[in-house]
């Protein structure tokens, strides 16, 4: 299964760059969560280094990635200037690296092509820590400068766009087909059954275990369903507990 470290920069005591009414961190938490969520709906393994406002030190956040065994590592931050007037999304990789530079230009390109910006900064490259210290390709994108107040709005108003830019831009560089997007829903379905009596008590005895089972008729077939997901994950989780109760649960995508 395809590995991504998804680093939001900042937190907990390390607000970041602070502009318009934003903190850093609270965006960059933000917008990798959502990240993490396309990414997961794309059949991919994705860590963090951090799901709440908490401080991480540089070479944790790059230790948690190399432990993870992360295909790519990409870390998520916000420009600031003194200058207001400074706009625009840039991408950074480890100096020298092809590999990260391939995968900041696929993040920078996507960006780019999402039309969310028109101001195109370009891909750079930077001896930070976190490029640094990670074993893997890794990108660290500047989505836009919180002390300009047209990206600043871009930032408040617009981190769907901005998430799945990225993790189109990653799972293009991962050679991961994007599948269209939040259509999909991950169904629990726990048996299908032609007689339809079969299926009412299986609803019975799920409902008197607690679950909100209801019957769906497709195929010719009465079919038990037990919940709806638009993120695999959680789907997954309410499987292995069904499981975990002698419960026959699979996932059905539609
Ligand atoms: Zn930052």
């Amino acid at each position: 299964m395809t590995k991504v470290f998804l680093d939001a920069g900042h937190g907990g005591k390390d607000p970041g760059a602070l502009g318009n009414g934003l903190r850093e961190k609270d965006i960059n938490l933000s917008v990798a969560l959502k990240i993490g969520n396309i990414l997961k709906n794309h059949g991919v393994n994705v860590g963090y280094s951090r799901t709440t406002d908490v401080f991480v030190e540089l070479q944790d956040r790059a230790t948690m990635a190399n432990n993870f065994g992360a295909d790519v590592f990409v870390s998520i931050h916000c420009n600031a200037f003194h200058d207001s007037s400074a706009q625009g999304v840039e991408t950074y990789s480890y100096p020298g690296s092809m590999s990260g530079r391939n995968l900041a230009k696929a993040i920078q390109d996507s960006i780019i092509a999402s039309g969310v910006y028109t101001k195109d900064r370009g891909i750079k490259t930077a001896n930070y820590a976190v490029l640094r210290l990670t074993n893997m390709p890794a990108a660290l994108v500047e989505l836009a400068f919180i002390t300009n107040p047209q990206d600043a709005d871009i930032l408040r108003n617009r981190q769907d766009d901005l998430a799945l830019a990225v993790a189109k831009g990653i799972l293009n560089n991962l050679g991961i087909p994007y599948n269209g997007g939040g259509t999909a829903l991950y169904k629990v379905q726990v048996g299908a059954f032609s007689i339809r009596e079969n299926a009412e008590n299986l609803v019975n005895q799920l409902k008197a275990d607690g679950y909100n089972a209801i019957i769906v008729v497709s195929g010719g077939l009465y079919k038990v369903q037990v919940g709806a997901f638009r993120i695999r994950e959680n789907a997954e989780a309410l499987v292995n507990e069904l499981k975990s109760k002698g419960y026959d649960a699979i996932i059905v995508i539609g």
